[in-house]
């Protein structure tokens, strides 16, 4: 089975988490650090705060932006759970809105439409966040502005876009959102087995989410409520959590972001390669938007289903049967049964569910070779034409 995504580690990556197995830090020692000065200085962030998960961001950073009981979070359907789940670890409300049919991503016109609503109603959400669907940048512009214009903080959830870049700088750098966060996950462009990043170029915000990811405590005479009893002296200021990152895992971070350039410069190379091989075919290939470098975590097609004689199941199950690892994200957050509870509801948010009904995520990841990219086109051209003589 050719998979959706897979991570590469090289000998390298393998002698650099050894070493740190060899010191005298397993945890909390320099390499963490030395991690997120290698992702800041990257993608030119002030802050970078190294976490066990991106899930573990996005609470840090909804919290850290206050997000309370009372308060409504508003994120994209087309995600995976964790970006609008944050919401509610916090106590907070969560709705959505509808999807750029073009780009996939949140769209702004939507958003515009549902805060003039919101603002009538008085329920404006204190916090948006953006999710780069695919590593393609969000119109960030146009959400920064309304933020402007009705006050909510932006969380760019950039666990797909780490390398990319919009309107020329790195995702990241934060010039149109509060915190920016970034997954690990082996799946995703660099990994730290599980992990993520959280980053800001806010002081406050960063001082928050450091404290909040580990139970709340300081060892910094300037947060205390009091001059330190002792050289052994901490307080807990705030309710944290241990969402630390190993040092293990932080030394396979700073190998593997010293090949993230090469590992989006493949992924580009493939997504071309691609779009010229699968031109002709009854389906679409990815937009990308001309202001934007994506990261290309993944590579989604959508299905013409009007041209195709096999329904998007029979196609997507014909990819499995002939050893592709097709997968399909995301099954729209508002269709979970645990969101439905909450009176969301199938017809809710169109464009997304018209997505989900189409979409396809062909194998995408850096060490995929020319061949095996053939052998995915040659089963995409097998399923979206026999399927239905195979099926009758
Ligand atoms: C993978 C992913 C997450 C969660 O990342 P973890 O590091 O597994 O917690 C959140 N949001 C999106 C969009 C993701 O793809």
């Amino acid at each position: 089975m050719i998979p959706y995504g897979r991570q590469e580690i090289t000998e390298a990556d393998i002698e650099a988490v050894v070493t740190v197995l060899k010191s005298d830090f397993l945890t909390q020692g320099p390499m963490v650090p030395r991690f997120e000065q290698a992702v800041a200085t990257h993608v030119g962030a002030r802050h970078a705060l190294a976490v066990n998960s991106a899930t573990s961001a996005l609470h840090i950073a909804c919290l850290a932006l206050g997000l309370g009981e009372g308060d409504w979070l508003w994120t994209t359907p087309v995600t995976f759970v964790a970006s609008a789940n944050c919401g509610l670890y916090c106590g907070a409300q969560v709705d959505f809105v509808d999807i750029d049919p073009v780009t996939y991503n949140l769209c702004p016109v939507a958003l515009q439409a549902k805060l003039e609503v919101a603002e009538r109603e008085g329920r404006l959400p204190k916090v948006v966040v953006a999710v780069h669907l695919c590593g393609q940048p969000c119109d960030m512009a146009a959400i920064h502005a309304l933020g402007q214009r009705y006050g909510f903080r932006i969380i760019e959830d950039a666990s797909h876009a780490i390398g990319g870049k919009y309107k020329g700088d790195y995702v990241g750098s934060g010039a149109f959102s509060d915190i920016t966060v970034f997954s690990f996950h082996p799946v995703k462009i660099i990994t730290t087995a599980e992990g993520g990043m959280a980053l800001t170029n806010d002081d406050e915000l960063a001082q928050r989410m450091a404290l909040l990811r580990s139970h709340g405590i300081t060892r910094d005479a300037e947060l205390m409520t009091q001059a330190p009893d002792g050289l052994w002296y901490y307080q807990q200021v705030d309710l944290g959590f241990n969402y630390r990152m190993t040092e293990l895992q932080a030394a396979l971070g700073v190998s593997q972001m010293e090949r993230l350039d090469q590992f989006v410069a493949r992924r580009h190379q493939l997504a071309r390669r691609y779009d010229e091989l699968l031109r002709g075919l009854p389906l679409l290939t990815p937009w990308q938007h001309p202001d934007s470098y994506s990261g290309l975590h993944l590579y989604v097609i959508r299905l013409r289903l009007d041209q195709i004689q096999a329904s998007h199941r029979q196609v997507f199950e014909s990819l499995r049967e002939q050893g592709i690892g097709v997968n399909l994200h995301y099954i729209p957050v508002h269709t979970q049964p645990y969101y439905q509870q909450m009176g969301f509801k199938a017809g809710d948010f169109p464009q997304a569910e018209q997505y989900y009904a189409e979409a396809i995520s062909l194998p995408m990841f850096q060490t995929m070779t020319d061949v095996q990219q053939d052998d995915v086109v040659a089963a995409v051209n097998k399923a979206v034409k026999t399927v239905k003589a195979a099926g009758a």
